[in-house]
């Protein structure tokens, strides 16, 4: 697409926000329905790369450290990976993303950010850094990378060490000779966990106890906790990572930690202080890192103006698959709340193509 064509409004029909696995689904099914990239429809994405949030991840996540990448549809991810378990995942799905934009000719438009949406009666003006577009319907896919969560605790500001998020983790080895405190009980802590407790010492805070899963992961589960998640939406309700409902794998890295003595695991603190954390009964820790594997919120703060929030700080979600916004049927929301996996975000990016090309009578 011509700068010169960016410079002017531009009209299409739809709008896909975000290339990671979600966005991606949803062009790919678009496609599938008769529409044509940047005539009828346009993708747009931030990032300078192809590869979604993946192209971010610290170098030691590998393909034999991610649950599962499942493939986009239509182009199988194996030949992708290259048949190597121990290849980065910030490598190999980047690589298989810019394929399958190239297979299916997607024509990604990046980097373009979105800064805002705004409601114009029939149509709905979606400002970017680069250029201004004037659609009838959107298909958001912007992930929660750009939206990390660090709960908020008294003291925080005074803690003399450094704070870190797990998307500020690149290294275990950034942190030897240091006392790391990591807070979180989910699979990212877990990992985080493992790796530094190998190379300095570490203290492991979460809310609740973990929840250990014994053997692997059946599809019925899976399914009850997507399930649970998509209730929650459905009602109107902020979601919960699909992980919290599922339980963390024992797996031999798990076991191996166990027998290190790494997993004892203590309670939230309720303080944080110059030099470390208090807890309520009044003990305190000395810590040099507080590394905060706390999770992420959905990125939608561009679609603020549009109002579809409830009180409860959660959105109504209604369609097949929950993809739809009850307030605005015209927006859909795909990688959010039961479909933030991989798997989950292909089959939104369906539901969701064929949901809002029907609604705005554009299927063929
Ligand atoms: C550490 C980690 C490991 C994971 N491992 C697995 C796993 O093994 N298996 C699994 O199924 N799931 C896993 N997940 C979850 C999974 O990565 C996502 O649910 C899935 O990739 C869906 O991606 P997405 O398209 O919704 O978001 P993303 O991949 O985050 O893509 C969103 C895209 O939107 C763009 N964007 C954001 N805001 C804007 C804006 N305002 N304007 C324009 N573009 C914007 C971003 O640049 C990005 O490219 C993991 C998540 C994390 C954090």
């Amino acid at each position: 697409m011509s700068e010169q064509t960016l410079r002017a409004a531009l009209k299409l029909d739809v709008v896909v926000i975000g290339a990671g696995q979600a966005g991606l689904s949803a062009a790919h099914h678009l496609r599938k329905l008769g529409l044509e990239p940047e005539k009828d429809f346009l993708v747009v994405d931030q990032a300078p790369q192809p590869g979604g949030a993946w192209q971010y991840r610290w170098p030691s996540l590998t393909l034999s450290t991610v649950n599962r990448v499942h493939d986009l549809p239509g182009l199988a991810f194996g030949e992708f990976a290259g048949g190597d378990d121990s290849v980065r995942a910030s490598v190999a799905v980047p690589h298989y993303f810019a394929a399958y934009e190239t297979h299916f000719d997607l024509r990604v438009l990046r980097p373009t950010t979105v800064k805002v949406v705004c409601d114009r009666g029939e149509r709905l003006r979606v400002e970017t850094d680069r250029a201004l577009f004037s659609v009838r319907g959107i298909i958001n896919a912007t992930g929660t990378w750009e939206r990390p969560y660090i709960p908020k605790y008294p003291g925080a500001a005074t803690f003399k060490g450094q704070t870190l998020h797990t998307r500020d983790f690149r290294t275990a080895g950034d942190f030897v000779g240091r006392h790391v405190l990591i807070v979180g009980g989910g699979i990212s802590a877990v990992q985080l966990l493992d790796q530094i407790s190998q190379v300095t010492r570490t203290t492991w805070v979460t809310r609740t106890p973990p929840r250990w899963r014994d053997g692997p992961f059946d599809e019925d589960a899976g399914r009850r906790a997507v399930a649970m998640v998509e209730e929650r939406v459905r009602a109107g309700l902020p979601p919960r990572p699909v992980v919290s409902v599922t339980g963390l794998p024992v797996t031999p890295a798990i076991e191996a930690m166990r027998k290190r003595g790494t997993l004892d695991r203590q309670s939230m603190f309720s303080e944080i202080t110059p030099t470390g954390v208090r807890w309520p009964d009044g003990r305190a820790l000395d810590v040099d890192v507080i590394l905060w594997c706390t999770g992420f919120r959905s990125a939608l703060d561009h679609l603020a103006p549009l109002q579809i929030w409830e009180e409860s700080g959660g959105i109504t979600m209604t369609g097949r698959l929950a993809t739809q916004v009850a307030k605005d049927p015209r927006l859909h929301l795909v990688g959010y709340g039961p479909s933030a996996s991989t798997i989950g975000a292909n089959r939104a990016g369906a539901a969701a193509a064929r949901e809002l090309t029907t609604f705005l009578n554009l299927a063929e």
